[in-house]
């Protein structure tokens, strides 16, 4: 899954590097740089390995190209149309609490393991129950609104009990 971080990079969920094969975390901020268009072109995250084996420079892309391989759609970018750059400081930090996930979501027992399944846009069983991302949507975000007495009293529940109230005060069902 993607995500727009509020600096406005986008990278795969837990923070994770935007080529949908890698599983490292994303390090560098690469952003088209297009001459002709007036369109907005969004950062994305990279990890340095991919950029170094993804974005070629003009001889070498050229050569490929040369060699007759299909080079638009391959994944293989020319590095000159591209900005590269490290983040700032606070798009690092942003990039590093993401990269956190995991241990965030740990350590807030059961409503981490809710917010786990709307990041990750997939159902998981919590406690024993399955939870979709939908109902685990709703939970989150009636946790995150109650008032202090009312959330108490939420957590307490049992996560069947939890689902369905969340589920009935925010969509009715
Ligand atoms: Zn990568």
């Amino acid at each position: 899954m993607e995500k727009t971080l509020p600096s406005g990079i986008k990278v795969r969920s837990k923070g994770r590097c935007w080529y949908s094969l890698c599983d490292r975390s994303a390090e560098q901020v690469v952003t088209f740089q297009s001459e002709h268009s007036t369109r907005k072109q969004v950062p994305l995250g990279y990890c340095s390995d991919c950029i170094e084996q993804w974005f070629l420079s003009d001889e070498e892309y050229e050569q490929r190209e040369a060699g007759g391989r299909n080079v638009l759609g391959t994944g293989i970018y020319r590095r000159s149309w591209y900005e590269i750059r490290e983040p700032s400081e606070v798009e690092a930090a942003e990039l590093a609490y993401e990269r956190d996930a995991e241990e965030r979501w740990k350590a807030e027992g059961r409503v981490g393991k809710y917010r786990r399944i709307v990041e990750l846009h997939q159902a998981a069983k919590v406690d024993g129950f399955l939870v979709d991302a939908w109902t685990a949507a709703a939970c989150v975000k009636l946790h995150d609104t109650l008032n202090e007495a009312n959330r108490k009293k939420w957590l307490g529940l049992d996560v069947r009990g939890q689902c369905h109230v969340a589920a009935t005060l925010l969509f009715g069902k």
